[in-house]
């Protein structure tokens, strides 16, 4: 059985990240070496590794792999950061950042995703990450500043407060549109002025909503 799934996960980087364009070893490895189907529900764990976006609990969805990796390739990551993760979800990119920085701090608003991605991201342990339930429109100051953030979740506009927890020389990945569709964004915080900006665009992305203060009202 985890023979059938190793041979999955080989041809998942290989067929779907590799041969798109992902160059990043390290987001490479993670994504070989990480269960993929213990994030999901068992009754889907045969197709895990499929190219899409998955359902989870709750109507919300673990994302396409190759989002998965084109997101963590954007954030830059060399194993010593701290970085904050908003949209725990299943917890599965929240165990990619684990192999790749030395700290997660992890927010979802939905507090039974979040016991749920604790327990599986403790099986495996991955004890360099902290869940947390809230809404992470707000960051999580206490910890701030962060090297990089990545946002799973799409959000109408950018949140000042998460560029405010960044480092200077820190990244922002966030998916940015309506609710329908959004462009994927990478936002390096280039100077003490939260808006001096460089962005650059990742292509276009369709993901469940980003709900709270600074992202769609609830509904
Ligand atoms: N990264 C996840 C994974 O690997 O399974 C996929 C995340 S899913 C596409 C987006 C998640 O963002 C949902 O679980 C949703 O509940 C959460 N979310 C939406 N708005 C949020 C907010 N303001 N704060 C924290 N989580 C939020």
């Amino acid at each position: 059985m985890a023979e059938r799934f190793e041979k999955q996960r080989m041809k998942m980087v290989d067929g779907q990240l590799r041969a798109r364009g992902i160059v990043d070893p390290r987001v490479l490895m993670a994504m070989e070496k990480i269960p993929r189907h213990l994030f999901i529900d068992e009754g889907l764990a045969d197709q895990a590794y499929n190219d899409n976006p998955l359902p989870i609990d709750s109507r919300q969805t673990i994302s396409q792999p190759y989002i998965v990796a084109l997101m963590s390739e954007a954030m830059e990551l060399a194993g010593k950061e701290k970085v904050l993760e908003i949209g725990s979800g299943s917890g599965y990119q929240t165990a990619v950042l684990a192999e790749l920085a030395e700290r997660v701090f992890t927010i979802e608003r939905i507090a039974a995703l979040a016991v749920r991605a604790r327990r599986v991201l403790e099986s495996l342990n991955y004890y360099n990450v902290a869940v947390r339930v809230g809404d992470g429109t707000y960051g999580w100051r206490e910890e701030s500043p962060f090297s990089a953030i990545m946002v799973t979740a799409g959000a109408p506009r950018i949140p000042n407060l998460l560029i405010e927890q960044l480092v200077v020389g820190g990244r922002l990945v966030i998916p940015v549109g309506n609710r329908s569709s959004q462009v994927l964004l990478k936002l390096t915080r280039l100077s003490q002025d939260p808006k001096d900006l460089k962005q650059e665009d990742l292509g276009g992305c369709r993901f469940v909503d980003l709900i709270g203060e600074y992202g769609w009202d609830h509904s």
